[in-house]
């Protein structure tokens, strides 16, 4: 994470989820009837019916009605020693820099025994693959860090696999069948985040559930006693389920709406959409006040078909428009975000991690001295990083591309005078036209070099 940033996320992760309902059990007036004291905390959650699904949302607990009612006596069906000396043990599934520089997944299992913690690292590594094999995380693995939770559960499996009354004793008490849903994967939020918290610094969470059968679920506004960006459900041996994932961390990194709509929802009449891909502008008016994707339109996109404007978005058939026909965030039919969701994402990393990052760490140097950078390895793809050194403001050619140098070979002569190098990496990928989102997406450092 990068701290810095993590306020505007948060914030505008917000913003996002701003219209949908959080509630409390807390009685707002004091003339209200009395709350149930058994009245639990509610979050929303999505869910997709079937591997090529639209979505669906749905109010669902926050706590699981599994783990909450674990019975104690069952740790002792284990082997406690086993369990105590591997649970939240977190094991690096990639690292590729520091955690301040990095968008932070933390991958926690659940439904899986101390013996099948193996297991678990192999179903985490291989649903990460499918979630980062599609664009544009796939070009970007090197700006993320990954990290794997052993969560020991008393039991293998969980609840309502393979049917609904199956009920399992697992560390998170994630189970099918949320709201009478078979699809949906719900958890216990408040041992995901005790869990998380054993990472280092999680922006993300992706809960990864034994079972073979299809299901997952993401949740969003779960507000700031959340110290990450999203968290996703899915099933461990059942790949289709990891598109859900790549879906949810739409939301969650690229502050994406969903592009599907109900058909009860009828025609929306609200203000603009906050969200990048969603509008109430037709083309023409989207150019003409030169917002939201018009940069985007009429290009061939890699979802099928031309960006436009589309009628239906944010749930809304009518009255509010989406960029093309289909993509990740409308159903999962498609691997594919378009452009408009290409290029949130990509600014969304950036938000979280950095390209650049110092060797170096000293911020004044000699001009004798080697100063040292690192740039993220990222995948030959759509990202195009591009390194260039500075004295005094004024570009050394004959440096680009070097992450090591000499301030006195970059012509730092010895005047007695202190002097500025700049080490500047910019990503010149034709995924990214906005502005803003290519100044975000560049990262400089600086020395002080003293002569
Ligand atoms: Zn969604």
């Amino acid at each position: 994470m990068r701290p810095r940033m993590r306020m505007t996320a948060v914030a505008a992760g917000l913003a996002l989820v701003a219209a949908l309902a959080v509630t409390t059990g807390t009685a707002a007036a004091s003339n209200a009837p009395a709350p149930s004291p058994k009245q639990e905390p509610t979050v929303q959650a999505e869910y997709f019916p079937g591997p090529a699904a639209e979505g669906r949302r749905v109010q669902v607990p926050a706590t699981s009605p599994y783990s909450a009612s674990a019975p104690a006596a069952s740790s002792a069906a284990r082997s406690a020693d086993a369990a105590a000396a591997t649970d939240g043990a977190v094991t690096v599934l990639s690292q590729t820099g520091p955690s301040s520089a990095r968008m932070d997944v933390a991958i926690i299992g659940d439904g899986y025994t101390a013996d099948q913690q193996a297991d678990f690292l192999a179903d985490a590594r291989a649903r990460w693959a499918e979630v980062t094999a599609v664009e544009p995380y796939r070009s970007y693995t090197g700006l993320f860090n990954v990290w794997a939770v052993g969560a020991v559960s008393a039991q293998s499996g969980i609840s309502g696999d393979p049917s609904a009354g199956v009920v399992k004793n697992t560390a998170l008490g994630s189970y099918f069948w949320c709201s009478s849903t078979e699809r949906l994967i719900c958890v216990d939020l408040a041992k995901v985040k005790s869990y998380a918290a054993k990472a280092p610094a999680a922006d993300l969470v992706v809960v990864v559930s034994n079972s073979t059968k299809y299901g997952g679920a993401g949740y969003s506004g779960l507000g700031s006693s959340y110290p990450f960006a999203g968290v996703s459900t899915l099933s461990s041996d059942n790949s289709q389920s990891s598109l859900i994932a790549a879906h949810e961390i739409g939301h969650s990194i690229g502050l994406l709406a969903d592009e599907y709509t109900y058909d009860s929802y009828g025609t929306y009449t609200g203000a603009e959409p906050v969200e990048p891909n969603s509008t109430v502008r037709t083309a023409a008016q989207l150019t003409s006040a030169q917002a939201k994707w018009y940069r985007w339109l009429g290009e061939s996109d890699p979802s099928g078909g031309t960006v436009g404007t589309y009628t239906g978005s944010s749930y809304y058939p009518l009255g509010v428009y989406r960029p093309t026909a289909d993509s990740l965030m409308r159903s999962l039919s498609t691997d594919k975000f378009n452009l408009p969701g290409r290029e949130a994402m990509i600014s969304g990393f950036y938000r979280y991690a950095s390209s650049l990052t110092a060797a170096t760490t000293a911020t004044t140097v000699s001009r004798g001295q080697t100063v040292t950078v690192n740039v993220a390895a990222l995948a030959a793809g759509l990202s195009r990083l591009d390194l260039r050194w500075y004295v005094d403001g004024t570009e050394v050619t004959q440096a680009k591309g070097l992450t090591s140098v000499v301030p006195g070979q970059l012509g730092v002569t010895a005047d007695g005078r202190t002097h500025t190098l700049m080490a500047r990496v910019t990503d010149t990928t034709d995924s990214l036209r906005d502005p803003k989102a290519k100044t975000a997406a560049t990262d400089t450092l600086t020395w002080s070099v003293t002569s």
